[in-house]
């Protein structure tokens, strides 16, 4: 996420540049050999290399999960030569292959890259797709290994294939888990209902973010199998929980493929009964803008499953371009507005009555709404005078796995917003 809002900033003030993703190969194999102080220590040295090494470029880092850094570079405006991005991120790859000390180890990291030019109207969530792919290549090749992303390679049937084929596998190993993140009433704090979002644990590169394969897997139908799975897994651990039926609800998100696939709704319903959950506590998501991808056929399914008693709600609110007047149509209970809108808060007037007025409409339609991605008490404070009531984001809660759900209920009991 930090990535993509990165990537996007960037767009929008017109900068161009490089985005790199470092793999450090076995990074796995450390968590067996050294404790966690340890590799925090190698991972901020590591970055601290690079950052050295790039001296006073311009740029952003970060760390995607323990064996992925991220770096996006960008361009120099006032320099007359473009950059020499091959050779820069061979000398940043060398940073990060090389021996470090950390405490009285000597640690050699295996180290590959992948990178992508950002050119002129670059697409964040292409490029960064693109760029994983090239690091997956990049990482078969082998240690000290850099790969460039290029249209080309990303349409070259082998790779994708390849990562068609894993994403594949992994779908039969189950080697998708979901995480809880809790949505909060915004004055409280009192927990209404946890999203399960996907994550991969990859065998080898650890903990895998849904925006580098969820694309991949919905060209292939994979996503159905991905979402089913997630669902029952979700609602296993939720009903563990105990919830009864005037406690939270489990949010589950669907993709438009998921939706549109036959039968849907009585699966999900089998589902539902099969583990315990009752259809009432149960909310899907769906982008807004994949129910207006087949406007008609969306309708008939979102009917079939609000017909359960299931709710839905329309997520990313904003990003997509229906228009209001059509929000009557569809049976959704509520609408959830994308963190775009929300990251600006408190914002400029013009922010603020962009979602004041979206939190009316919400009101006149009789649909519940909420906010994404609340970072800062501010923002807290600020929907609340706009209208809001309830909402979700770091401030409340970073996606965890379910192991670690039942502490926060019971931190949830003692900790209260004001
Ligand atoms: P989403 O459903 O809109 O989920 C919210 C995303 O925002 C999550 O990213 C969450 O980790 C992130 N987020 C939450 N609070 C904050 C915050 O305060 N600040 C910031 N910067 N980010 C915040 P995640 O988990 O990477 O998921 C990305 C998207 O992938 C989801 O967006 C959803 O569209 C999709 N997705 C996740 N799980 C599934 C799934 O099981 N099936 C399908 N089809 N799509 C899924
Ligand atoms: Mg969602
Ligand atoms: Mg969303």
């Amino acid at each position: 996420n930090s990535m993509r809002g990165a990537l996007k900033f960037m767009q929008e003030s017109d900068r161009t540049g490089c985005l790199v993703l470092f793999e450090l190969r076995d990074a796995s194999s450390y968590s067996e050999n050294y404790q966690p102080k340890v590799i925090a220590e190698l991972t901020r040295s590591v970055l601290d290399g690079l950052r050295e090494k790039l001296n006073s470029r311009e740029g952003v880092n970060g760390l995607i999960s323990r064996s992925i850094l991220y770096f996006i570079m960008v361009e120099d405006a006032d320099s007359d030569t473009p950059s020499n991005w091959t050779a820069i991120v061979d000398e940043l790859l060398d940073v990060v292959s090389s021996p470090q000390q950390v405490e009285h180890y000597r640690i050699h990291p295996s180290a590959a890259a992948g990178y992508v030019l950002l050119g002129s109207d670059f697409d964040p969530t292409r490029s960064i797709q693109e760029c994983y792919s090239a690091l997956a290549e990049a990482s078969r090749v082998g240690s000290g290994t850099s790969r460039e992303a290029s249209r080309e390679r990303l349409i070259d049937r082998q790779t994708r294939f390849g990562y068609e084929r894993e994403i594949e596998a992994a779908v039969a190993e189950q080697q998708f888990e979901p995480f809880f993140q809790p949505e909060v009433f915004l004055a409280t704090g009192e927990i209404m209902s946890f999203e399960a979002l996907v994550r991969w644990i990859h065998p080898r590169l650890g903990l895998v973010s849904p925006d580098l394969f969820i694309s991949v897997a919905e060209d292939k139908d994979l996503i159905v199998r991905i979402d089913l799975q997630m669902l029952e897994a979700a609602a296993r651990r939720f009903v563990e929980w105990g919830f009864g039926h005037s406690g939270p609800t489990l949010r589950v998100n669907f993709s438009s493929t998921t939706l549109h696939h036959s039968g849907l709704a009585r699966r999900v319903v089998e589902m539902c009964s099969k583990v315990g959950l009752h259809p009432s506590q149960l909310c899907i998501e769906v982008t807004e803008t994949s129910v207006m991808r087949d406007e008609s056929l969306s309708l008939a399914c979102l009917n079939a499953i609000s017909s359960e008693g299931i709710q839905i709600s329309l997520d990313d609110f904003g990003q997509g371009s229906s228009s209001l007047s059509r929000l009557r149509s569809l049976p959704i209970t509520e609408i959830k507005i994308d963190r775009w809108f929300v990251q600006p808060l408190p914002g400029d007037p013009a922010d603020r009555a962009f979602l004041r007025s979206i939190a009316s409409i919400a009101e006149a339609f009789d649909l519940e709404i909420t906010a994404e991605g609340i970072e800062t008490d501010a923002q807290r404070r600020t929907l609340i005078e706009l209208g809001f009531s309830k909402g979700q984001g770091y401030l409340f809660g970073r996606p965890l796995p379910a192991n670690r759900i039942p502490q926060v209920l019971s931190n949830s009991r003692t900790q209260r917003w004001s």
